[in-house]
């Protein structure tokens, strides 16, 4: 299976990324209970390391390219048809939606998208969507610079700042306070490599309304959803 780059948003060197759905034993590996990462940074490693293995280009898609490669990878591990049912939680009442999505529903943000640079205390960092290469280098380093179990958001911003010393970024991050953190927050919206789509949810019909929601999740957490909701 081959992902062209006309249909990533960065620029690269190479004409496609190539990939093999995954057979049965690694499916079976893969929704073992048992090899749950512990963590959500770790469950996205993981997800990374499927497209690595398939095709070493992938170290150098940046990572909203990557979601969609990993995202496009499951998709063709489950089904054959490049359409999948999902099921999603409706962010105003917390009913399961099932919605059918195909792959080209899921808009991905372009790299321009995100700003040039943030303003944190009076000083200007510069901000870039990273590679993969430099999104594992950078978050090992965070990891090992602090031991708390930090979310996967969390690693995702911080990897945003060009800086390659990340424990000045976990300092910046850390220590930002009053109108720093709402800045934070707003750039904590690029962490999500996808647009929000929408859900038709009975709790907005009346009103005539459509429900938003993001599907980043599907990417990292919903495999076995898709692969349950294949199979029903
Ligand atoms: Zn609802």
């Amino acid at each position: 299976m081959i992902v062209s780059i006309n249909q990533l948003v960065g620029e690269y060197s190479f004409p496609a990324i190539v990939l093999h759905p995954m057979n049965f034993k690694q499916f079976v590996q893969y929704i073992d209970p048992a090899n749950k990462p512990s963590t959500k940074v770790a469950s996205y490693m993981k997800d990374l390391e499927l497209i690595l293995n398939d095709d070493p280009n992938c170290y150098d898609l940046r990572i909203y390219d990557a979601d969609y490669v990993i995202f496009r990878k499951k998709l063709a591990s489950v089904t054959s048809k490049s359409i999948a049912t999902i099921t999603t939680t409706c962010p105003d009442c917390g009913a399961q939606i099932r919605t059918r999505i195909s792959a080209d529903d899921i808009k991905f943000r372009k790299l321009e998208d995100l700003p040039k640079s943030i303003v944190l205390s009076g000083k200007e960092y510069e901000l870039e969507i990273p590679t993969v290469r430099e999104f594992l280098l950078k978050t090992s380093n965070i990891i090992s610079s602090d031991k708390s179990d930090i979310g996967i958001e969390i690693v995702k911003l911080m990897t945003l700042f060009k800086e390659r010393e990340m424990s000045k970024v976990i300092n910046i991050v850390n220590n930002a306070t009053h109108e720093d953190i709402i800045k934070l927050m707003d750039l904590l919206e690029y962490t999500d490599s996808t647009l929000p789509i929408p859900v038709e949810c009975s709790c907005k019909k009346e009103k005539g309304g459509n429900t938003v929601v993001s599907v980043s999740s599907l990417i990292t957490d919903m495999f076995l959803d898709l692969y349950s909701n294949s199979i029903a």
